[in-house]
């Protein structure tokens, strides 16, 4: 997507906006030292975001191999003013409190960042340390090649394992099996793993699931009624009031939207969700990662006769020669044209 260019008004509405956020942080910096200066703040010690809440952060503990400690109470906390900004799925290092909120003092390293474009077309980040994308299709509303193939993209660019999961798998019938069987066993043969699900399978029928998503922070992607509100309060069942509940000291603090929550799903793992993280997309990706997000075009690349070949009709054109020895399938050499083509326009699934 192209950046856009902000007007002088937006400019200065950034500028400003700004200024108020250093001057809010610098007065809650302060009532934080004297909190210290009282001692009413207790060690340092790892933490996970759990939500976000415009000023306001939840922090859940983490036990010493930084796992959260998943049955004890959320704590309401402010962020130093010097710290960029935190999103849920952050490790911390942070200080309860004991009658009031807590404070984050510094964010520990990211394996992984999801980001989308805030209405100036700027990335912000919604969430961190995902290590699994579960992009989920549905045998109704008809899944699309080229729509799977946009979301493994964003999850190969990010580098986070995707796996694709088809829900409605109630509907699935003599009617319709050859085509989905003709849909999905490619991805298959490229290493991705396939699940099926129902959203209205108990838990135990979704184990295939639940056990790939344990020991893992998980998002859900997917077009609209493909069924992922509904698979997950299925598969959280309980689980999404307890990590709701506040440690009784901090549960005054406002409760404006968050951006992005995270849930512990019971069989172990995290699942973070958001209206957001469920549209999420290919946002400002170069052609060069486009190519990088074929996964069967990776050992291709780098090998045409011209440095700058586009792969379109160049003699010596590695990408063409593996499409015509059956390396490269002509659906994902036509998929990876399509996207290539809407690279620079807005985001659209
Ligand atoms: P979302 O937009 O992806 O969050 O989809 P929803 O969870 O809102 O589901 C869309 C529709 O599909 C709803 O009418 C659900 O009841 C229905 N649905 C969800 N999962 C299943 C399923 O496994 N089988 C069937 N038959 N319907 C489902
Ligand atoms: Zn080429």
């Amino acid at each position: 997507m192209a950046k856009r260019k902000l007007n002088r008004r937006q400019q200065w509405r950034i500028k400003k906006i700004q200024e108020e956020k250093t001057q809010r942080a610098h007065r809650r910096d302060s009532q934080v030292d004297q909190q210290l200066a009282n001692n009413a703040l207790g060690d340092e010690q790892t933490g996970l975001i759990i939500a976000h809440y415009g000023q306001q952060i939840d922090v859940q503990a983490c036990d010493a191999n930084g796992q959260p400690e998943t049955q004890t109470p959320v704590h309401r906390c402010y962020v130093r003013a010097n710290l960029d900004a935190l999103v849920t799925g952050d490790r911390v290092v942070w200080r309860a409190a004991e009658d009031e909120c807590g404070i984050i003092e510094a964010r520990l390293p990211r394996n992984s960042l999801l980001q989308r474009p805030d209405n100036f077309g700027q990335l912000k980040p919604v969430a961190a340390n995902i290590d699994r994308i579960v992009i989920v299709v549905a045998v109704e509303p008809e899944p699309h090649a080229n729509l799977i193939d946009r979301y493994l993209v964003a999850a190969e660019t990010l580098d986070i394992q995707p796996t694709l999961l088809l829900n409605k798998a109630d509907l699935i019938g003599s009617h319709n099996r050859a085509t989905l069987d003709a849909l999905i066993a490619p991805y298959r043969a490229l290493g991705y793993e396939v699940l099926l699900t129902t959203a209205q399978s108990s838990r135990d029928d979704n184990s295939d699931l639940l056990s790939w998503l344990a020991h893992h922070t998980s998002v859900f992607v997917g077009q609209s009624g493909v069924g992922k509100s509904s698979l997950i309060s299925s598969i959280l069942g309980d689980a999404s009031i307890k990590v709701g509940e506040l440690s009784q000291n901090t549960r005054k603090g406002t409760h404006t939207t968050t951006t992005a929550r995270l849930f512990h799903l019971p069989s172990g793992g995290q699942l973070v969700d958001s209206p957001g993280i469920r549209e999420f997309g290919l946002w400002h990706i170069s052609e060069e990662e486009l190519l990088q997000g074929f996964v069967e075009f990776r050992p291709h690349l780098g090998h045409c006769k011209f440095r700058d070949c586009r792969h379109i009709d160049e003699p010596g054109c590695a990408i063409k020669t593996a499409l015509q020895e059956g390396k490269i399938s002509p659906r994902r050499m036509a998929s990876f044209e399509r996207i290539r083509a809407t690279l620079n326009e807005k985001e659209t699934f």
